[in-house]
């Protein structure tokens, strides 16, 4: 029963950590997520500067 749920919620974490742009998984991805809304890593996000908010 604890095992179902904790595959569950790793799953859900591990599709937060994929980079819309570059398909990546990395930490970062998750944490622009919450910041900015954009699934976007921390690498693809210094190379985009130009961002239009
Ligand atoms: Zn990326």
């Amino acid at each position: 029963m604890t095992n179902e749920n904790d595959q569950e919620s790793k799953v859900d974490i591990d599709k937060n950590d994929i980079c819309e742009e570059c398909l990546n998984n990395h930490e970062s991805v998750f944490q622009n997520l919450i910041l900015y809304g954009y699934k976007i890593c921390k690498f693809c996000k210094t190379s985009k500067t130009i961002f239009p908010i």
